[in-house]
């Protein structure tokens, strides 16, 4: 694969950094891959080819591209880092090849602001949002180590772009309803929020390449283009423990995404999802916003979240374990039946062991019937999954 072309454009009020991909390898056509903003957000972007390299090396191991030529310079501690979680990604999936990542310009290095500055990424789901509550908690506002801004973006779900690479109305209308809920936020817990939109998904060769090698990838390459504003950005953890199973967010190698002028740092590799839920329920924003929903179908009505899909229902379980559904604004449901929660999709192992976490609170709340459907659709996933 060929990273060629770096721009750097302005149009209709949006700032719009990009890059095209060639393919080398495969019979696929040239691609355009690019992150954008307006307003202050698009003053500060910095446009770096590391941000596209990121994004690009899940991609290209995955499709057994031989090398990543990137027509540009890299970060010396990205060199290294890339060659990392590609070997990882080669032991966890054979099928990768392992790429030979080249820059035409040179690997140098990089240097933070000399004021320290950290952001988060925050779509508003549990993670993101524990990942705020818990630096506000432990940190003063004055502390360097205190988070300044959220980044949140556009374009991660599978529906945000359609089959002509063209943003779907609908869906910018969820997301703007998204980017008011988080400026309420913003104004509340002192911080900037950056909307950014992108089309990676849209290069994503299907789910499981998502899930597995692309989602992290992808939130750490647009960290990469707040360079010289921050020097460090935060990406929450799945909440499946610090030894989590192969999934594309991994405490393993979630810091290699790093360059020397944004360092990319795992949080809350130790918690619970359940835990983060819990602590979640205690903050008045926490029950207001809290919006794990996959946004398959964007909710009716102004909801914020669907009460369908799989982490919907999978976090209205532990809502119910915990006796705190009724108590969180953001979820119009206040039960679930269990036939609703045995036909939701397990999709792979990380899944399975979230969805296992809401057994014992449903015990002590006393909700057999919900404990035994999750039984049997753990039962049913391990049964198929061989
Ligand atoms: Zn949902």
């Amino acid at each position: 694969m060929i990273l060629t072309r770096l721009a750097d454009n302005t149009a209709n009020g949006l700032r719009r950094i990009s890059m095209d991909l060639v393919w080398e390898n495969n019979d696929r056509p040239r691609q355009t891959l690019y992150f954008e903003a307006g307003g202050k957000t698009a003053e500060i972007l910095h446009a770096n080819a590391n941000a596209f390299a990121i994004a690009c090396l899940p991609l290209a191991a995955w499709l057994n591209e031989e090398r990543l030529l990137v027509e540009d310079k890299l970060c010396k501690r990205l060199r290294y880092g890339l060659s990392s979680i590609n070997q990882v990604f080669k032991q966890w999936f054979p099928r990768c090849s392992l790429v030979d990542v080249q820059a035409s310009e040179g690997f140098q290095t990089t240097r933070p602001p000399d004021q320290r500055r950290v952001a988060t990424l925050l779509s508003g789901g549990v993670d993101g949002l524990a990942t705020l509550r818990i630096n506000r908690l432990d940190y003063p506002l004055d502390h360097p180590e205190s988070i300044k801004a959220c980044i949140t973006l556009f374009g991660i779900n599978k529906f945000d772009i359609d089959e002509q690479g063209n943003q779907v109305p609908e869906r910018l209308d969820a997301f703007e309803a998204v980017v008011g809920r988080l400026s309420e936020l913003a104004d509340a817990e002192n911080y900037e929020l950056h909307p950014v939109r992108t089309n990676i998904r849209s290069l994503a060769p299907g789910y499981s390449f998502w899930v597995k090698m692309g989602f992290g990838a992808g939130h750490s390459a647009v960290s990469q283009l707040f360079q010289g504003t921050y020097d460090k950005v935060l990406l929450a953890s799945d909440g499946d423990g610090p030894n989590p199973p192969p999934v594309a967010i991994h405490p393993v190698f979630n810091q290699h995404f790093s360059t020397d002028a944004v360092r990319i740092q795992s949080e809350q590799d130790e918690m619970t999802r359940l835990q983060k839920i819990d602590l979640l329920t205690d903050w008045e924003y926490g029950r207001r916003f809290m919006q794990p929903c996959h946004y398959v179908h964007i909710p009716e009505g102004g909801a914020i979240n669907c009460g369908e899909c799989e982490k919907c229902v999978r976090t209205m379980l532990s809502l119910i374990g915990l006796g705190k559904l009724d108590e969180v604004s953001a979820f119009e449901q206040k039960d679930l039946k269990p036939i609703r929660v045995f036909l939701i999709p397990v999709s792979h192992a990380g899944k399975a062991k979230l969805l296992g976490q809401a057994i014992g609170p449903l015990q002590k709340a006393g909700r057999s019937d919900l404990v035994w459907a999750i039984r049997a659709r753990l039962a049913l996933y391990y049964l198929l999954r061989h």
